[in-house]
């Protein structure tokens, strides 16, 4: 049989700041960090454009428009 491992056997460290990970925050230290973290993959995947007051009823990206990646 194997044994499973309960025990971090591999310590990790929050990818944001270095530090060591919370398991309630896997893989980050905490919250904040996981958060930051989606923020980038977030603006990495969808372009945000800069918010703009005037409505510019021109350019309107196609909306539903997965990434092809
Ligand atoms: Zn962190």
């Amino acid at each position: 049989m194997n044994e499973i491992d309960h025990k971090t056997s591999t310590a990790r460290f929050c990818p944001i700041c270095g530090k060591l990970d919370e398991p309630a925050y896997k893989p980050f230290c905490s919250k904040r960090c996981a958060d930051i973290d989606l923020h980038r993959w977030l603006s990495g995947i969808y372009t945000i454009p800069a918010k703009d007051d005037e409505d510019e009823d021109g350019e309107r990206p196609a909306e539903g428009e997965a990434g092809d990646k």
